[in-house]
Protein backbone atom coordinates (compact mmCIF):
# COMPACT_ATOMS: atom_id res chain seq x y z
CA UNK A 1 0.00 0.00 0.00
CA UNK A 2 1.62 3.86 -0.87
CA UNK A 3 1.32 6.36 1.66
CA UNK A 4 -1.10 9.79 0.75
CA UNK A 5 1.07 12.31 -0.45
CA UNK A 6 0.74 15.43 1.24
CA UNK A 7 -0.77 18.11 -0.14
CA UNK A 8 0.57 20.70 -2.11
CA UNK A 9 0.99 24.16 -0.73
CA UNK A 10 -1.39 26.88 -2.76
CA UNK A 11 -1.07 30.73 -2.00
CA UNK A 12 -3.41 32.48 -3.65
CA UNK A 13 -3.62 36.20 -4.39
CA UNK A 14 -7.17 37.80 -4.45
CA UNK A 15 -6.83 40.86 -5.77
CA UNK A 16 -10.75 42.00 -5.58
CA UNK A 17 -11.55 44.95 -7.33
CA UNK A 18 -8.53 46.85 -6.45
CA UNK A 19 -5.25 48.10 -9.19
CA UNK A 20 -5.69 49.14 -12.59
CA UNK A 21 -3.96 48.03 -15.88
CA UNK A 22 -0.48 49.43 -15.19
CA UNK A 23 -0.57 48.47 -11.23
CA UNK A 24 -2.18 44.94 -12.31
CA UNK A 25 1.43 43.95 -14.17
CA UNK A 26 3.51 45.40 -11.66
CA UNK A 27 2.23 43.43 -9.16
CA UNK A 28 2.27 40.20 -11.35
CA UNK A 29 5.99 40.63 -12.25
CA UNK A 30 6.83 41.62 -8.72
CA UNK A 31 4.50 37.98 -7.51
CA UNK A 32 6.43 36.36 -10.05
CA UNK A 33 9.98 37.29 -8.59
CA UNK A 34 8.99 36.41 -5.43
CA UNK A 35 7.93 33.21 -6.73
CA UNK A 36 10.56 31.86 -8.55
CA UNK A 37 12.66 31.05 -5.58
CA UNK A 38 10.20 28.76 -3.79
CA UNK A 39 10.33 25.18 -3.26
CA UNK A 40 8.46 23.01 -6.42
CA UNK A 41 5.59 21.79 -3.73
CA UNK A 42 4.56 25.09 -3.57
CA UNK A 43 1.68 26.46 -5.83
CA UNK A 44 1.30 30.29 -6.75
CA UNK A 45 -1.51 31.81 -8.50
CA UNK A 46 -2.96 35.35 -8.33
CA UNK A 47 -6.88 36.16 -8.99
CA UNK A 48 -6.68 40.00 -10.95
CA UNK A 49 -9.94 41.77 -11.56
CA UNK A 50 -10.94 40.25 -15.65
CA UNK A 51 -10.63 43.39 -17.59
CA UNK A 52 -6.50 42.82 -16.90
CA UNK A 53 -6.57 38.97 -16.87
CA UNK A 54 -5.54 38.90 -21.03
CA UNK A 55 -2.30 41.59 -20.57
CA UNK A 56 -1.09 40.12 -17.48
CA UNK A 57 -1.28 36.47 -18.90
CA UNK A 58 0.66 38.09 -21.72
CA UNK A 59 3.11 39.82 -19.08
CA UNK A 60 3.33 35.86 -16.97
CA UNK A 61 3.72 34.10 -20.27
CA UNK A 62 6.64 36.29 -21.88
CA UNK A 63 8.10 36.10 -18.42
CA UNK A 64 8.21 32.14 -17.86
CA UNK A 65 6.37 32.77 -14.97
CA UNK A 66 5.27 29.70 -12.73
CA UNK A 67 2.59 31.78 -11.14
CA UNK A 68 -1.04 31.01 -12.32
CA UNK A 69 -3.73 32.76 -13.52
CA UNK A 70 -6.40 32.73 -11.99
CA UNK A 71 -10.01 34.39 -12.25
CA UNK A 72 -12.34 35.53 -9.65
CA UNK A 73 -15.15 34.29 -10.55
CA UNK A 74 -17.28 32.27 -13.81
CA UNK A 75 -20.52 31.77 -15.01
CA UNK A 76 -21.23 27.88 -15.41
CA UNK A 77 -23.06 28.19 -19.28
CA UNK A 78 -20.24 28.08 -22.10
CA UNK A 79 -21.87 31.03 -24.01
CA UNK A 80 -25.25 32.82 -24.88
CA UNK A 81 -27.36 35.64 -23.88
CA UNK A 82 -25.80 36.29 -20.05
CA UNK A 83 -25.63 39.54 -19.78
CA UNK A 84 -22.31 40.63 -17.99
CA UNK A 85 -21.12 37.09 -17.25
CA UNK A 86 -18.03 35.86 -18.31
CA UNK A 87 -17.47 31.90 -19.40
CA UNK A 88 -15.06 29.48 -18.57
CA UNK A 89 -14.20 29.09 -21.53
CA UNK A 90 -13.59 32.37 -22.59
CA UNK A 91 -11.18 32.49 -19.02
CA UNK A 92 -9.28 29.75 -20.55
CA UNK A 93 -8.77 31.50 -24.00
CA UNK A 94 -7.00 34.46 -22.15
CA UNK A 95 -4.92 31.53 -20.64
CA UNK A 96 -6.86 31.58 -16.84
CA UNK A 97 -5.53 28.47 -15.23
CA UNK A 98 -7.39 28.56 -11.91
CA UNK A 99 -10.57 29.90 -10.54
CA UNK A 100 -12.43 30.51 -7.65
CA UNK A 101 -15.86 29.27 -6.54
CA UNK A 102 -18.25 30.73 -4.34
CA UNK A 103 -15.95 33.40 -2.47
CA UNK A 104 -17.94 34.72 0.09
CA UNK A 105 -18.46 38.25 -1.33
CA UNK A 106 -20.01 36.56 -3.89
CA UNK A 107 -22.33 34.38 -1.72
CA UNK A 108 -23.02 37.63 1.26
CA UNK A 109 -22.78 40.36 -1.13
CA UNK A 110 -24.29 39.06 -4.57
CA UNK A 111 -26.52 36.29 -2.88
CA UNK A 112 -24.73 32.96 -4.84
CA UNK A 113 -26.26 30.33 -3.09
CA UNK A 114 -24.98 26.65 -2.55
CA UNK A 115 -26.49 25.28 -5.92
CA UNK A 116 -24.83 27.97 -8.24
CA UNK A 117 -21.92 27.64 -6.34
CA UNK A 118 -21.81 24.04 -7.07
CA UNK A 119 -22.74 24.47 -11.01
CA UNK A 120 -19.62 26.90 -11.08
CA UNK A 121 -17.37 24.50 -9.56
CA UNK A 122 -18.40 21.88 -11.89
CA UNK A 123 -18.36 24.18 -15.08
CA UNK A 124 -14.95 24.95 -14.29
CA UNK A 125 -13.45 20.94 -13.67
CA UNK A 126 -15.23 20.18 -16.56
CA UNK A 127 -13.38 22.83 -18.56
CA UNK A 128 -9.80 21.60 -17.19
CA UNK A 129 -9.29 23.92 -14.95
CA UNK A 130 -8.70 24.32 -11.51
CA UNK A 131 -11.33 25.41 -9.26
CA UNK A 132 -10.98 27.21 -5.47
CA UNK A 133 -14.42 26.23 -3.16
CA UNK A 134 -14.48 29.19 -0.65
CA UNK A 135 -16.40 27.92 2.14
CA UNK A 136 -16.91 29.64 5.45
CA UNK A 137 -18.92 30.66 8.28
CA UNK A 138 -20.41 34.02 9.04
CA UNK A 139 -20.18 35.89 12.65
CA UNK A 140 -23.60 34.89 13.73
CA UNK A 141 -23.01 31.04 12.98
CA UNK A 142 -19.61 30.29 14.81
CA UNK A 143 -21.08 32.35 17.81
CA UNK A 144 -23.99 30.36 17.41
CA UNK A 145 -22.07 27.18 17.35
CA UNK A 146 -22.84 26.74 13.17
CA UNK A 147 -19.11 26.88 11.88
CA UNK A 148 -19.02 22.69 11.13
CA UNK A 149 -21.82 22.42 10.29
CA UNK A 150 -22.08 25.23 7.70
CA UNK A 151 -18.58 24.21 6.12
CA UNK A 152 -19.84 20.04 5.86
CA UNK A 153 -23.21 22.04 3.56
CA UNK A 154 -21.01 24.14 1.66
CA UNK A 155 -17.94 21.49 1.06
CA UNK A 156 -21.09 18.69 0.10
CA UNK A 157 -22.88 20.91 -1.64
CA UNK A 158 -20.72 22.87 -3.51
CA UNK A 159 -18.20 19.63 -4.39
CA UNK A 160 -22.09 17.43 -5.53
CA UNK A 161 -21.10 15.64 -8.67
CA UNK A 162 -17.54 16.29 -8.53
CA UNK A 163 -15.42 12.91 -9.89
CA UNK A 164 -12.23 11.17 -8.10
CA UNK A 165 -10.31 12.20 -11.61
CA UNK A 166 -10.77 15.76 -11.18
CA UNK A 167 -9.87 16.01 -7.60
CA UNK A 168 -5.85 16.90 -8.77
CA UNK A 169 -7.30 19.95 -9.56
CA UNK A 170 -9.45 21.05 -6.65
CA UNK A 171 -8.58 23.11 -3.87
CA UNK A 172 -10.92 23.97 -0.76
CA UNK A 173 -10.99 27.12 0.72
CA UNK A 174 -11.80 27.70 4.36
CA UNK A 175 -12.15 31.22 4.97
CA UNK A 176 -14.21 32.54 8.04
CA UNK A 177 -16.55 35.09 6.69
CA UNK A 178 -15.77 37.21 10.16
CA UNK A 179 -11.95 36.79 9.25
CA UNK A 180 -12.20 38.42 5.54
CA UNK A 181 -11.18 41.87 5.07
CA UNK A 182 -11.52 42.85 8.97
CA UNK A 183 -7.98 42.44 10.66
CA UNK A 184 -9.31 39.82 12.68
CA UNK A 185 -7.76 36.45 12.24
CA UNK A 186 -8.68 32.74 13.27
CA UNK A 187 -6.55 31.45 15.72
CA UNK A 188 -3.59 29.17 14.41
CA UNK A 189 -5.57 26.45 16.74
CA UNK A 190 -9.54 27.55 15.34
CA UNK A 191 -7.96 27.09 11.44
CA UNK A 192 -6.70 23.88 12.20
CA UNK A 193 -9.60 22.19 14.09
CA UNK A 194 -12.10 23.47 11.00
CA UNK A 195 -9.78 22.30 8.32
CA UNK A 196 -9.52 19.21 10.44
CA UNK A 197 -13.20 18.61 9.97
CA UNK A 198 -13.40 19.82 6.56
CA UNK A 199 -10.92 16.89 5.92
CA UNK A 200 -13.17 14.48 7.53
CA UNK A 201 -16.13 15.53 5.43
CA UNK A 202 -13.62 15.16 2.26
CA UNK A 203 -12.76 11.90 3.40
CA UNK A 204 -16.25 10.58 3.40
CA UNK A 205 -16.96 12.21 0.12
CA UNK A 206 -13.51 10.40 -1.53
CA UNK A 207 -11.78 8.38 0.98
CA UNK A 208 -9.23 9.05 2.98
CA UNK A 209 -6.03 8.96 0.24
CA UNK A 210 -7.68 11.08 -1.89
CA UNK A 211 -8.53 13.77 0.97
CA UNK A 212 -5.07 13.49 2.38
CA UNK A 213 -4.11 15.01 -0.80
CA UNK A 214 -5.89 17.73 -1.66
CA UNK A 215 -4.87 21.01 -0.21
CA UNK A 216 -6.82 23.52 2.08
CA UNK A 217 -6.26 26.83 2.01
CA UNK A 218 -6.96 29.74 5.05
CA UNK A 219 -8.03 32.79 3.98
CA UNK A 220 -9.15 35.81 6.30
CA UNK A 221 -6.80 38.57 7.05
CA UNK A 222 -3.25 36.57 6.56
CA UNK A 223 -0.32 38.94 6.37
CA UNK A 224 3.60 38.23 6.65
CA UNK A 225 3.33 38.23 10.26
CA UNK A 226 1.18 35.28 10.83
CA UNK A 227 1.30 33.13 7.87
CA UNK A 228 4.07 31.14 9.92
CA UNK A 229 2.09 30.24 12.11
CA UNK A 230 -0.99 29.62 10.32
CA UNK A 231 0.73 27.35 7.36
CA UNK A 232 2.15 25.32 10.73
CA UNK A 233 -0.54 23.96 11.36
CA UNK A 234 -0.74 20.57 9.52
CA UNK A 235 -4.38 20.59 8.21
CA UNK A 236 -3.77 24.06 6.52
CA UNK A 237 -1.78 24.25 3.55
CA UNK A 238 -1.72 27.12 1.88
CA UNK A 239 -3.19 30.38 2.23
CA UNK A 240 -5.73 32.90 0.02
CA UNK A 241 -4.73 36.42 0.99
CA UNK A 242 -7.05 39.39 0.01
CA UNK A 243 -5.54 42.68 1.14
CA UNK A 244 -2.02 41.87 2.04
CA UNK A 245 -2.04 40.93 -1.86
CA UNK A 246 -1.42 43.99 -3.14
CA UNK A 247 1.06 45.16 -1.02
CA UNK A 248 4.19 42.83 -2.44
CA UNK A 249 6.17 43.25 0.35
CA UNK A 250 3.72 41.48 2.68
CA UNK A 251 2.84 39.04 -0.32
CA UNK A 252 6.47 38.12 -0.46
CA UNK A 253 7.23 37.62 2.81
CA UNK A 254 3.84 35.13 2.97
CA UNK A 255 5.08 33.25 0.07
CA UNK A 256 8.72 33.24 1.95
CA UNK A 257 6.64 31.72 4.76
CA UNK A 258 5.04 29.04 2.57
CA UNK A 259 8.52 28.15 1.21
CA UNK A 260 9.67 27.45 4.62
CA UNK A 261 6.67 25.70 5.65
CA UNK A 262 7.23 21.87 6.58
CA UNK A 263 4.69 19.10 4.63
C1 LIG B 1 -10.07 36.98 0.50
O1 LIG B 1 -10.33 37.88 -0.28
O2 LIG B 1 -10.30 35.81 0.18
C2 LIG B 1 -9.49 37.33 1.80
C3 LIG B 1 -9.21 36.36 2.63
O3 LIG B 1 -9.29 38.65 2.07
P1 LIG B 1 -8.37 39.26 3.27
O4 LIG B 1 -7.06 38.55 3.21
O5 LIG B 1 -8.27 40.71 2.96
O6 LIG B 1 -9.07 38.98 4.55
Amino acid sequence: MTSPRSPRIVIGGNWKMNTDRAGGLALAKSVGAAAATLPAHVDVAIFPPFPYLAAISEALCAAGSRVMLGAQDCYHAEKGAFTGEVSTLMLRDVGVQIVLAGHSERRHVLHEGDDLVNLKVRAILNHGLRCVLCVGEKLEQRVTGQTDTVNERQVRLGLRDVTPDQLDRLVIAYEPVWAIGTGKTATPADAQDAHHKIRRVLEDLFGKDAAARLPIQYGGSVTGANAAELLAQPDVNGALVGGASLKPDDFGAILSAAGAAKR
